[in-house]
C-alpha cells in the first residue's frame, strides 16, 4: 500500500476548463526573449535588466529600485538592510506566504504574528500597536490582494516608536494608496513577478530602497558580496569581495519577458479591474443575502485587482463550493495556511494574542479565476456557478 501523501495535492491547472491562473504573454515577451538569446548575454544585468529596472523606476516614481530573481530574496535583503539580527522582533501577519516570515528568521530575528482586520484581511494596526515591545525593530505589512494596509497609521506608529517599515508588496504592483504606489511608502518595499502575480517573469522580483545611502550595501548583498555594480558603472577598475552576499539578480531571459509585461502593465491592471468588477456585481446579491462576504476596498486604496476572493460562512460551505466549482471544470483556490499554526511557525515565532480573524479567513476564503486572458464569458460562467451553488 502506498503511504498517504504528507500534503494532499490538487489536480493541475490543465485539468480544468477554466484554470485558476494562466500566465501568458500579452505583448512582445517572446520577441524580447529571442533578442536576449541572440545578444549572447543571458546572465543578469544586461540590457533587459537595465530596461526593466528603468521601467520600474519610472512607474514607481523612485530611483531606489533593484531587480531581483524573487520577492523572497528581496525580502531577505530588506530585512538585513533594516538591521534585523538575533534577538530582534518583527511584527507581521500570520496570514501570508512563508517568505515574509522566513526573511526575518534567516536574519536571526523572531517573527511576531498578529491578526488581520476582518474587512481587508490586512495587518490590524491596532493589534500591531499592542504587540510592540522592547525587542520590536520593524513592522512588515503585506498588502493582501493588492489592497493597501492602513499605511498612515502604520507609518506614524513606526515613526513614533523608531521602527523600520518594510512593505511586502508581492501582490501590489501598480496598486496605490492615496495616489502613491504601494511598495514605495515604507523604508523598503518588495515586489514579486512569480507566475501567479499580476506582472510575471516566471520567477522574479524587485526591491525598493527609500534611503539611497543604503543602495551600495543592497547591491553588494545582491551581487554575491562583490562591488560588481560599481565596476559596471566604471566607479572602480575591477571588482572584488567586499562583504557577505548572495546571487539575487534575474537572468536576461526573465528580464526580457518582464520588460514586455511592464510595458503592458496598465492594460493588465485595467483588464483585471474589469473582471474584478464583473465578479463583484454578479455576486453582490449573495453578499446582500448574508451568504458570503466580498472584498472591501477602503477609500484610500486604488487596488490592482490581484485577487478576487469571497468568504463563505464556514469551512464546510467553502469546501462544498470549491468541489462544486471543480466539478464544473472551474478551478478555485484557497489561500494561506496561517504561519503561526505551522510546524516551524509554532517553534520559531511568537504569537502574543489569539488570531481569530486569520483562522476564520484561512478556513472560509476562496479565490476565483482572475487573469488577463480570462474572457467576460468565462467570468460570467464562474459567477453563475457560484450563484447556482447557492440556489440562485
Ligand atoms: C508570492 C509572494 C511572495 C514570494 O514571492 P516570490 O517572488 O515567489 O519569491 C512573498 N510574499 C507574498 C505575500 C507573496 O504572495
Amino acid at each position: 500500500m502506498q503511504p498517504a501523501p504528507a500534503r494532499s495535492t490538487s489536480p493541475p491547472a490543465s485539468a480544468f476548463r477554466i484554470p485558476f491562473n494562466r500566465p501568458a504573454p500579452i505583448g512582445q515577451e517572446l520577441e524580447y526573449v529571442a533578442q536576449a538569446v541572440a545578444s549572447g548575454k543571458l546572465a543578469t544585468d544586461g540590457e533587459f535588466c537595465r530596461r526593466a529596472t528603468d521601467l520600474l523606476r519610472e512607474r514607481l516614481g523612485t530611483p531606489g529600485v533593484l531587480l531581483m530573481s524573487s520577492c523572497t530574496n528581496a525580502l531577505e535583503i530588506a530585512v538585513l538592510l533594516a538591521g534585523i539580527g538575533p534577538g530582534d522582533e518583527v511584527i507581521l501577519p500570520s496570514y501570508t506566504f512563508v517568505s515574509t516570515a522566513n526573511a526575518v528568521v534567516r536574519a536571526g530575528g523572531t517573527p511576531v504574528f498578529v491578526d488581520v482586520r476582518r474587512d481587508t484581511i490586512n495587518l490590524d494596526e491596532e493589534r500591531v500597536a499592542a504587540a510592540i515591545g522592547p525587542r520590536t525593530r520593524a513592522i512588515l505589512p503585506v498588502h493582501y490582494a493588492g489592497v493597501g494596509c492602513a499605511m498612515h497609521e502604520l507609518s506614524s506608529l513606526a515613526r513614533a516608536r523608531g521602527l523600520r517599515l518594510i512593505e511586502d508588496a508581492a501582490h501590489a504592483i501598480d496598486a496605490r494608496y492615496d495616489g502613491r504606489p504601494l511598495g514605495t511608502l515604507g523604508d523598503f518595499g518588495t515586489f514579486s513577478f512569480h507566475e501567479t502575480k499580476n506582472v510575471v517573469a516566471g520567477e522574479g522580483g524587485a526591491l525598493v530602497v527609500a534611503d539611497l545611502g543604503l543602495m551600495p550595501r543592497a547591491e553588494v548583498l545582491r551581487n554575491k558580496g562583490t562591488d560588481r555594480a560599481r565596476f559596471e558603472r566604471r566607479e572602480v577598475d575591477r571588482y572584488t569581495w567586499v562583504g557577505p552576499g548572495s546571487s539575487c539578480g534575474p537572468s536576461e531571459l526573465q528580464a526580457a519577458f518582464l520588460c514586455a509585461q511592464l510595458e503592458g502593465m496598465t492594460q493588465i491592471t485595467a483588464r483585471r479591474r474589469e473582471l474584478f468588477q464583473r465578479y463583484l456585481t454578479a455576486l453582490q446579491p449573495l453578499a446582500d443575502a448574508g451568504l458570503i462576504r466580498l472584498p472591501v476596498i477602503p477609500v484610500q486604496c486604488q487596488p490592482n485587482a490581484h485577487v478576487f476572493y469571497l468568504i463563505a460562512r464556514n469551512r464546510e460551505e467553502r469546501v462544498a463550493l470549491q468541489s462544486s466549482l471543480h466539478a464544473r471544470g472551474i478551478q478555485a483556490s484557497t489561500h494561506y495556511v496561517p504561519l503561526h499554526d505551522s510546524p516551524f511557525g509554532k517553534v520559531i515565532g511568537r504569537t502574543p494574542f489569539p488570531l481569530p480573524v486569520t483562522e476564520e479567513v484561512a478556513a472560509c476564503l476562496l479565490r476565483l479565476p482572475l487573469y488577463h486572458a480570462l474572457t467576460d464569458e468565462q467570468a460570467d460562467e464562474v459567477a453563475a456557478a457560484v450563484l447556482a451553488f447557492f440556489g440562485r
